[in-house]
Parts: structure tokens; sequence; C-alpha cells
């Protein structure tokens, strides 16, 4: 079945294309063209008029949503995740752990990897569109007790290669990223390991030094995780783990753009270290998003969710925020344009996290997930695997 889809325009999102044909054929797309370039072409054409066509958010960092806790949850409760961030422009995410005890996180990571499995044999839902869940993101064990946030400290660990090993095999493999905080003892070892299995070791919830961030960059470290949250403050005479994260072009680094973990002003001096090809955006959202406020569990954790700001203890605990909020929010914050934002959801976070080309961009072989946006970033549709529309 061959179905054409057309807009106003489309983002790749390195470039824009005027009145784009997308092509699409069992689930992937076949040729991307320029109506001015290329006759209509046969067969069945969905015209979305003035709307702009856009590839699928990709969510690096994750807890939930809808209710749902990603550790938690059963295999039959993630597809309510999956169709919840699907409304969201979200077409696949990595469902992030929180640290817990050795046990429930094993038992955890073993669920997720059928939920992996059976996401990437059993297509996407229909005419249902669901966000696919596509590798495990590990925020703690290893994570530093002077910058842990609501990480429980009696869950904390210092990493061995053991205890990581034991984590990839809970996970059958599917971990395909790691927070980890460079400066605590063993953390080196690990890094190289997990960055020899092909894992985006993320440095953060770290008190480091420049030093010592420069020494996991050094070890296999590519990435930062919620730059500023959790992170030893930036000094002009101490410039810290954040020296680090935002001066240097080797590493990529993703920012919670909400406007409460860090302050729109701020978020604008991210983007502007990192530039258009570096920065990504994650919405490090849990349970309690697109649900009324109240009491909501992350993993172990109890959190209060008010007004949009979740707390434990007096502490930030994760966000209500989407990602379609966030690139909003990024076009409010900064001068970026809307195309410039997306790309800091598609296609830098799926290069960031190692995930092959096929995700986070429109172009020939890459699957058909995409997103309909209006032209102020709205969502008005999303499409996956080429359905949904
Ligand atoms: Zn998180």
């Amino acid at each position: 079945m061959k179905t054409t889809f057309t807009a106003r325009r489309l983002f790749t999102p390195t470039e824009e294309v005027f009145d784009p044909l997308l092509v699409v054929e069992d689930g992937r797309i076949t040729n991307l063209s320029s109506r001015s370039s290329g006759e209509l072409p046969q067969g069945s054409v969905v015209d979305f008029g003035d709307a702009i066509l856009a590839p699928g958010y990709f969510d690096i960092h994750i807890h939930g949503g809808a209710g749902v806790d990603a550790m938690r949850a059963s295999a039959d409760e993630l597809p309510r995740l999956g169709k919840f961030l699907s409304a969201h422009g979200v077409t696949a995410y990595f469902p992030t752990t929180v640290a817990a005890s050795m046990d429930s996180t094993c038992a955890a990571l073993e669920r997720l990897a059928d939920a992996i499995e059976a996401a990437s044999t059993s297509g996407s839902g229909g005419d249902h569109p669901q966000a696919r869940p596509v590798g495990v993101h590990l925020e703690g064990p290893f994570l530093s007790p002077r910058r842990r946030g609501v990480h429980p400290p009696e869950y904390l660990l210092e990493p061995t290669i053991a205890i990581f090993d034991k984590l990839w095999q809970a996970a059958r493999g599917h971990v395909r990223m790691m927070t980890i905080a460079p400066e605590i003892p063993g953390a080196m070892e690990v890094i190289a390991e997990a960055a020899r299995r092909n894992v985006c070791v993320s440095i953060g919830h770290s008190d480091a030094d420049m030093q010592a961030a420069q020494l996991g960059v050094k070890a296999g470290a590519r990435h930062a995780t919620h730059t500023f949250n959790a992170m030893h403050p930036l000094d002009h005479r101490e410039p810290g783990i954040l020296g680090e994260v935002l001066g240097d072009d080797a590493i990529t680094a993703d920012v919670i753009a909400d406007g409460i973990h860090v302050s729109p002003p701020v978020v604008k001096v991210f983007l502007q270290s990192k530039g258009t090809e570096r920065a990504v955006l994650i919405t490090d959202a849990i349970s309690a998003t697109g649900m009324p406020d109240g009491t909501y569990q992350l993993g172990p954790i109890q959190v209060e969710v008010r007004d949009g700001r979740c707390t434990s203890n007096g502490s930030l605990a994760g966000s209500v925020l989407t990602m379609d909020r966030a690139v909003r929010n990024v076009t409010q914050f900064s001068n970026w344009s809307l195309r410039q934002a997306v790309r800091a959801a598609t296609l830098n976070p799926a290069r960031a996290a190692g995930i092959p080309e096929m995700y986070g961009t429109l172009a020939a072989g890459a699957r058909a997930d995409f997103t309909v946006l209006s032209p102020a970033g709205d969502v008005l549709k999303t499409i996956i695997g080429g359905r949904g529309f």
C-alpha cells in the first residue's frame, strides 16, 4: 500500500521543503520530493493543507505519563503511555528508570525489555498510533549522593562493571543510555565499558569539577543529562561540570525546557552554547503528566504535583512537560525557529543516543513516523509506521 502525504511545508529537519511529497510504503518513507519538481503521484494522496510535516519527536528521558509509571507499569499498561505520547507528537522514547532496589530495578528492566521487543515486532498500534519504546535509559543507580535530586540515597551505588552487567542482562541488552556521575569511584571503568556496548553515556546528577567531567568524556561519555539540574552550579572562576557540558563541542546535552527547571533566559544561554546541532530537548516527564494535580509515584518515590510543579520533600521530581510544549517553549524562550526547535526534539536526540538514521529524520529509508504541526507548533496529528491519518 502506497500513500503520499503532502502539506505546505516539511522539516527534514535539517532542511525545509515547500509543497512536499512524502511517499510511504509498508511503514517506510520511499521518496521525498517537492510538488514543484514532481508531478502528483498516483495512488492515494493525503493533503494536510497549511500544516507542516515533521519527524516524530524522540524523548530520550521520560519516566511516564497518563498515570503510567514506566518502572512500575505492567506490559499491558505501557500502550496507554504510548498513545498519550503520540498525541503530543512523540513517536519513539526511552523509558527511564530512577534509583530503586536492585530487585525492583531488574524486574522493571525485564518488563521494559519485553515491551521494547513487542513494539519492534507488533507495528504501530493500527489506527491508534502509539509511541514506541526503543531502548532503556538508566538514570541511576550510579549518581552522586550530593546531587541526587529525589533519587533515594539508599539505592545509589558505586559503579562496578558487575552491577552494570547485571542491569544490562536484566534489560537483555536494551540499555541505550545511562546517566552517571563521572567523579564517583569506579565511574571511569563503567563509562568505558558502557560506551564499548554502544550505550550513550551521559554525565549528570554530578558534583564533578571540570577536570573530572573531562575525564568522563575521555573515558567515553558523550552527552549530559538535564543540564543545570542536579549539577554543580557554574561559577566563573570554578567552571565545574557545566564548564565542560556547555563548552565542549564534542558532546551533546539536554535540557528540560518547561520554564520551571531552568529559567527561560538560561534555556536561551543553553541553546546558544550547544547550538542547533547539539542541543537536545527532553521532558523528564512523570506519570502525573496529562493528569490532575495530586500524589503520584515515580518508581519508589512519592511525588506531589501542584500547578505544573512536581516535588518530593521540597526537591523538583521530574516534570509534567510534554514534548510539543517543550518545542513551542523553545521558540518563545529564544530566537530559534520552529524548525530548529523541532530538530532538538528529533534528529538531535536520535543522533545523541546513537539510534540509526531511520529515526528523527524524514528521508527515503526512514520510518514513516511523523507529526503534522500547525504553523505555531501544535500537534494536529501523529502518524506512526505510515498509519493513523
Ligand atoms: Zn529523570
